[in-house]
């Protein structure tokens, strides 16, 4: 019988004062701020490029109010994002003019200017350790499953006053497993990754007018989030193009079944 011989994954451990986890513009922005205020930092983010929604990779806009708007402006780190973007991007910001790969370096240069703090990129995340209680991904079995309560999904807080000691992180394609240890975690995985799996509680659906006094919530608190979108991109290219259809596409022929509601297509 041959025998397999698996490569070990090396192991590193590594210290910091905070360690940001996820790279999408929240995780960028809390990584600088962090940096910029004396703490040594590092970033650990499971893409090649920063940016997240926002990235090239998938292309939502950094969009708020003032979005290169000429009276208005964004402040801050993303204000400076921006600037530092329009400053090495020459193409107009429409369309694909401004998320595109330039957007992503911008993010990644000011970030590999800042002394104090690391990136590791390519680099997922996928376990806690827990000050009392080992591993989060072996607690899970413990800890009560999420349940739809009031109509969306919850699950309690499981470990009360907990704190977590350290991250474990793997770079698959340099088959290394990080140790992260940290004095401040800040979860910016746009799912709460860290936060779940270190059994913090936490909820998915849609509050209600109720609860968070918003003229546009939903009357009653729901299961329902926001449905999936597929950005396009069409140029005139002066002559016909004909569209071909992907073989995997699934067609909807009835427009109606996207106005029903969750509840309505139980
Ligand atoms: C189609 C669409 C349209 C939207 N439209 C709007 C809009 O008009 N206005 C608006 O305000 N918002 C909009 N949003 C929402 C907006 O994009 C998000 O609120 C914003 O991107 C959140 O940023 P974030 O950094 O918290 O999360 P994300 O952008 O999701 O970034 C989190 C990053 O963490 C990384 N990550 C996840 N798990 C791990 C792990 N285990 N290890 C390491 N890294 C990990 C992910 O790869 C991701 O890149 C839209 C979103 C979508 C998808």
């Amino acid at each position: 019988m041959v025998e397999l011989k698996v490569p070990m994954m090396k192991q590193v451990n590594l210290q910091f004062d905070v360690v940001v986890c996820g790279g999408g513009m929240a995780g960028f922005c809390a990584a600088m701020a962090a940096a910029r205020s004396g703490a040594r930092t590092l970033l650990i983010h499971d893409r090649p490029v920063l940016g997240g929604n926002a990235s090239s990779e998938v292309r939502v806009t950094i969009h708020g109010a003032g979005c290169h708007h000429y009276g208005m402006r964004e402040t801050g780190i993303i204000g400076e994002a921006m600037s530092a973007e329009r400053r090495t991007n020459h193409l107009l910001p429409i369309e694909n003019g401004w998320t595109n790969s330039v957007h992503d370096l911008a993010l990644y240069d000011m970030v590999q200017r800042e002394p104090n703090l690391e990136l590791t990129l390519n680099t997922s995340i996928y376990d806690v350790q827990l000050e009392q209680g080992g591993w989060g991904s072996q607690q899970m079995a413990v800890w009560p499953e999420a349940n739809v309560d009031r109509g969306y999904y919850l699950r309690p807080c499981c470990h009360d006053g907990n704190r977590i000691l350290a991250v474990r992180a793997r770079v698959a394609n340099a088959e290394t497993d990080l140790l992260v240890y940290g004095k401040q975690f800040i979860d910016c995985t746009g799912d709460a990754l860290v936060a779940h799996l270190a059994g913090c509680e936490w909820r998915m659906g849609s509050e209600s007018r109720e609860e968070t006094g918003e003229v546009h919530a939903v009357s009653k608190a729901s299961g329902d989030t926001m449905g999936n979108s597929i950005h396009i991109r069409c140029i005139d290219t002066g002559k016909p193009a004909p569209f071909e259809l992907p073989e995997w596409a699934i067609q909807y022929e009835d427009a109606a079944f996207f106005l029903r509601t969750r509840a309505q297509a139980k």
